[in-house]
């Protein structure tokens, strides 16, 4: 349990580091088991917050330990964990690329081999929510929407949505995966919004090329990467955020801050 505290603690930390956010924005959560979590709590600065600090709660949303409350996002959360056995930990950010996406109601079409890595398809965007679903359980109802948004489709092969004129969620088999994700989703987004720049009627990528990009890294005969997946977690052990780690401080090489699994 302690070291699920720590991964996760670390994991939110990563969100400063990676830039996606800012302040107190932003969060992670992971499974315990099939009847709980641990998330971020609510509105504790990164720099201080340490991983005894993550709280846990039960699938109706109640403190089970940890004496601080729990991010004001988590029934968001427990929906998506409710609807989507598949998903082990979830990330929320509202950085800036995707959200413009997200404020504009846009889905992110594939328009290049970046998104294919990651993502088999569009990332889709939800609808907006009813003034009743935000006047009632309002972090419920972007659980409820985010899960229509996503219905028929695989999240596994589509790790994240846009709700629509609010941010981003993302998931992954761990904490640093949901955020790796939200970190890729990030950079599509960027990608996309300057080639549209450049010409509002660029193509989309074609369907064979984007088959082609989430075989080679996740079909049954990938060969992208080493054969065993042999890479350790490089999360490093500290407790609290240090934006300024020599790893992923302002002006670093930015091969730096590429994910484990960043399109080489
Ligand atoms: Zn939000």
């Amino acid at each position: 349990m302690n070291d699920l505290r720590t991964e996760l603690c670390e994991a939110n930390c990563e969100i400063i580091r990676r830039r996606l956010a800012v302040l107190t924005w932003g969060n992670v959560s992971c499974r315990v088991d099939s009847s709980s979590i641990f998330i971020k709590p609510s509105g504790v600065p990164y720099e201080t917050m340490s991983a005894q600090d993550m709280v846990l709660v039960d699938m109706q949303g109640r403190v089970l330990e940890g004496g601080l409350r729990p991010s004001c996002d988590t029934p968001t959360h427990l929906e998506i964990y409710r609807v989507f056995p598949q998903v082990r930990a979830i990330c929320h950010v509202h950085s800036s690329y995707a959200t413009a996406f997200a404020q504009a109601g846009k889905p992110i079409t594939p328009m290049g081999t970046t998104q294919a890595d990651s993502f088999a398809g569009a990332i889709p965007v939800t609808r907006q929510l009813t003034p009743q679903e935000v006047e009632q359980d309002y972090e419920l109802n972007t659980g409820r929407v985010i899960a229509e948004a996503l219905a028929g489709l695989d999240v596994t092969k589509v790790p994240g949505v846009l709700v629509c004129q609010h941010g981003v969620f993302t998931w992954g088999n761990s904490p640093r995966a949901a955020v790796d994700n939200a970190y890729v989703l990030e950079q599509v987004a960027k990608i996309n919004f300057r080639t549209l720049l450049i010409n509002p009627s660029a193509p989309l990528l074609p369907d064979y090329l984007l088959r082609k990009h989430e075989e080679r890294k996740h079909g049954s005969s990938a060969y992208y990467g080493q054969p065993s997946d042999c890479r350790a977690s490089s999360l490093s052990l500290q407790h609290g955020c240090s934006p300024a780690s020599p790893l992923s401080a302002p002006g670093a090489s930015p091969g730096h801050d590429l994910p484990p699994q960043y399109p080489g």
